[in-house]
């Protein structure tokens, strides 16, 4: 059985080096929260297992390849032949700003329904691992995204939930209002700190929200603080980690890098502390990298970071 079982959609990203609206050369990459998980953590050694929807065109064959590419079992993916795959176009406008636009409403991947994850979750896995995203695409996916949290918790698999809130899809109130239910099915719940309100009572506060959270059944509250590093609240008590020190050159991705290196940290029976090291650790992986995912680090790379200062050699 996988390691880790994740589920969502995955996307054609479109790159551009300078202003969409000067067109030229687009460069195609895999672009996906939960891929990206999936992905970090074959490349960590651990089997890792992705079901979606694609479509049947040559744009979901690419994204399959890619995922295969990269040791990610696909066995449970669905191919779409009515729906094409969704895009989104990453636009480098300035130096330090990056301008993001979807096509992806009535996408292959957000028809996502219960039937499609039948299949992998009856193969089981250590872990499932799901984002608050795939709730927002649809109705559909919205149902598969809560049978999948109830059936997994049920039949004892630690779900793993990532709120990233995505405010193009939804307010912030239909978000609280599927993902605070959402999140009592998770052992694990992950959150930048302005998204911790998403899984508790509007207008809480953080730490009300993490007790409420933990009460309800969530041992493990990762709180991301970005180039501050991450909090982990555990029944062993709050852990913090720094930030590794790095250049930051493209921010997209962190967040699920910092994600899988915390599930990788667990599914290698390390302590808390060395869950968040590995964790902090893949997040300056992904800051200091070009790319969703494309600069994870393999698992002989983990320490290529620590000590090292900007600019040099290895
Ligand atoms: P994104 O949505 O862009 O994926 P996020 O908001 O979900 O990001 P962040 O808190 O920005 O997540 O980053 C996740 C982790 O990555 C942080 O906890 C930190 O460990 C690491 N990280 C983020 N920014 C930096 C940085 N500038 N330098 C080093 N590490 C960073």
């Amino acid at each position: 059985i996988p390691d880790v079982l994740t589920f969502g959609e995955s996307m054609v990203s479109l790159r551009s080096a300078g202003p969409l609206a000067d067109g030229g050369a687009l460069g195609m990459h895999l672009a996906g929260a939960e891929s990206n998980v999936a992905i970090a953590l074959a490349r960590l050694g651990h089997r890792s297992a992705w079901a979606g929807r694609v479509s049947a065109d040559e744009l979901g064959e690419y994204v399959l390849r890619r995922l295969r590419g990269e040791g990610v079992d696909t066995g449970g993916a669905v191919r779409d032949a009515e729906r094409p795959t969704g895009l989104m176009f990453l636009e480098q406008r300035t130096a330090d700003l990056t301008r993001v636009q979807y096509r992806r409403a009535d996408s292959a991947g957000s028809a996502l329904a219960v039937d499609d994850l039948r299949g992998p979750l009856a193969a089981g896995a250590r872990v499932l691992h799901l984002t608050g995203i795939t709730p927002a695409l649809s109705e559909s996916a919205r149902q598969a995204t809560l049978w999948a949290a109830k059936t997994a918790s049920a039949a004892g698999i630690p779900v793993c939930l990532d709120v990233n809130y995505r405010a193009r899809l939804w307010s912030r109130d239909e978000a609280r209002a599927v993902l605070a239910p959402l999140s009592s099915y998770a052992s694990i719940v992950v959150a930048s700190e302005d998204e911790l309100d998403l899984v508790g009572d509007p207008g809480a506060d953080g730490p009300a929200v993490v007790a409420g959270l933990r009460d309800r059944g969530a041992g493990t509250v990762l709180v991301k603080l970005g180039a501050a590093g991450a909090r982990a609240y555990t029944p062993d008590g709050v852990h913090t980690a720094g930030a590794l020190a790095v250049t930051a050159v493209d921010t997209v991705g962190a967040g699920d890098a910092f994600t899988a290196g915390y599930l990788s940290g667990r599914l290698d029976g390390l302590d808390v502390a060395g869950c968040l090291r590995r964790a902090v650790t893949l997040g300056a992986f992904a800051v200091s990298s070009r790319g969703d995912w494309e600069g994870l680090p393999r698992r002989d790379e983990l320490s290529m970071l620590d000590g090292h200062e900007p600019g040099s050699t290895i």
